[in-house]
């Protein structure tokens, strides 16, 4: 309950961050902040994890003074994990790493996570970013590298209310991942907020914005698409646009909040495409991997006498009953263990039956196309 409070709070923070503080502002929240950044809900008992981030943010400052002073010498944190191994090999196996693969070793043990979260480890998430295929987008202005890092690679939970479920999507209005009750009740129509708060349409103008199709809030039609924006950004934002005191500081603020909600977008727009290259990589190797499963599975029928049956099923170019067979198209590598227990008696039991079928009636329509 606490751990979803802070997380909450924390939300709260990323969001009047960009309603538009201080450069300096944003720059002691990131390193306050580094802890908060890449909890996991089950790793311990919410109490005592609190409990912990408590004391690693009352240790970090001491690491930064001690690393600005001596920008060579050892963190602290290192000497405790090292032991005798020597500093060199933590950063080579660092610098191996993608962004996710540092957050679950930070998540290991406390040692770790105060190395991976101090100051002196920035330029290793850098690396570690680099290491990611298809260009992942820079590291936005407003986040830390482990608050990146947790928004990009911690897709098995919601960031808001902790429940274990997949979380595709990132909302880039709230700057996190979350289900879809709770962006439900994080997120509304610009139209409703207009209203609710009394925002005039320069405001509301400027307040980031996500297009989501009416099925996904409610009961809408799933061809309109709605203005989403998040309840408290919009808060933040009219609370700040009616303090503004004369006409100069209105346009001067609105300029500004237009330009974050640019920058914002634009970030969204790079991000899906670096989305859409790795799928479709990945879309690619899957492929390969049930190209290869085929091909094994016609040797192994071939072994048995019936591949060229097979090869008189399967089509050239579309769709055809053995390809897409359930224990064939499979983007799973075949073992022996399977092959023995079921996919050799299905698939010959199968041919068999076509076989018996094509010979007794001249001919089969499910494969006459591919008759040679
Ligand atoms: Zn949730
Ligand atoms: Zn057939």
């Amino acid at each position: 309950m606490r751990r979803s409070l802070r997380l909450r709070d924390k939300s709260k923070d990323i969001q009047s961050a960009s309603a538009g503080p201080s450069t300096e502002d944003r720059k002691r929240r990131r390193s306050e902040e580094l802890d908060d950044a890449e909890e996991e809900p089950s790793r311990t008992s919410v109490k005592k994890k609190a409990k912990k981030s408590r004391s690693d943010e009352d240790e970090e400052p001491a690491a930064a003074v001690a690393l600005s002073k001596e920008k060579k010498k050892m963190p602290r944190e290192f000497r405790k994990v090292r032991g005798n191994a020597p500093l060199d090999i933590f950063f080579e196996i660092f610098m191996h790493l993608d962004p996710g693969d540092l957050l679950r070793l930070a998540r290991t043990s406390k040692n770790l996570r105060n190395v991976l979260m101090s100051k002196s480890s920035e330029s290793a998430w850098r690396a570690a970013r680099s290491n990611v295929d298809h260009g992942l987008p820079p590291l936005p202005d407003d986040l830390s590298e482990p608050q990146y890092a947790h928004l990009v690679f911690s897709d098995s939970y919601c960031h808001n209310c902790l429940r274990q479920r997949k979380c595709e999507k990132v909302l880039w209005v709230l700057q996190m991942r979350c289900c879809k009750t709770c962006a439900s009740h994080l997120l509304t129509t610009l139209d409703k907020v207009k209203e609710s708060l009394n925002v005039d349409d320069r405001l509301a103008d400027v307040i980031p914005y996500v297009f989501v199709a009416g099925h996904e809030i409610d009961k809408r039609p799933h061809y309109m698409s709605y203005r989403m924006v998040s309840v408290s950004t919009a808060r933040n934002y009219k609370a700040e646009f009616d303090g503004l005191k004369s006409d100069e500081e209105e346009i001067a603020w609105l300029d500004r909040m237009k330009k974050i909600q640019r920058m914002q977008m634009q970030y969204e727009v790079l991000y899906r495409d670096w989305e859409c290259k790795k799928k479709r990589a990945r879309d690619q190797e899957l492929a390969v991997i049930r190209g290869q499963r085929k091909a094994d599975i016609l040797n192994r029928l071939g072994e048995l006498g019936w591949r060229e049956e097979a090869e008189i099923i399967i089509h050239p170019r579309g769709y055809d009953n053995f390809s897409w067979h359930k224990l064939v198209h499979q983007s799973k590598k075949l073992t022996d263990r399977v092959w023995n227990n079921t996919v050799q008696r299905e698939l010959v039991q199968m041919l068999t039956k076509h076989k018996t079928n094509r010979l007794s009636y001249g001919g089969c329509p499910c494969c006459k196309d591919s008759v040679r």
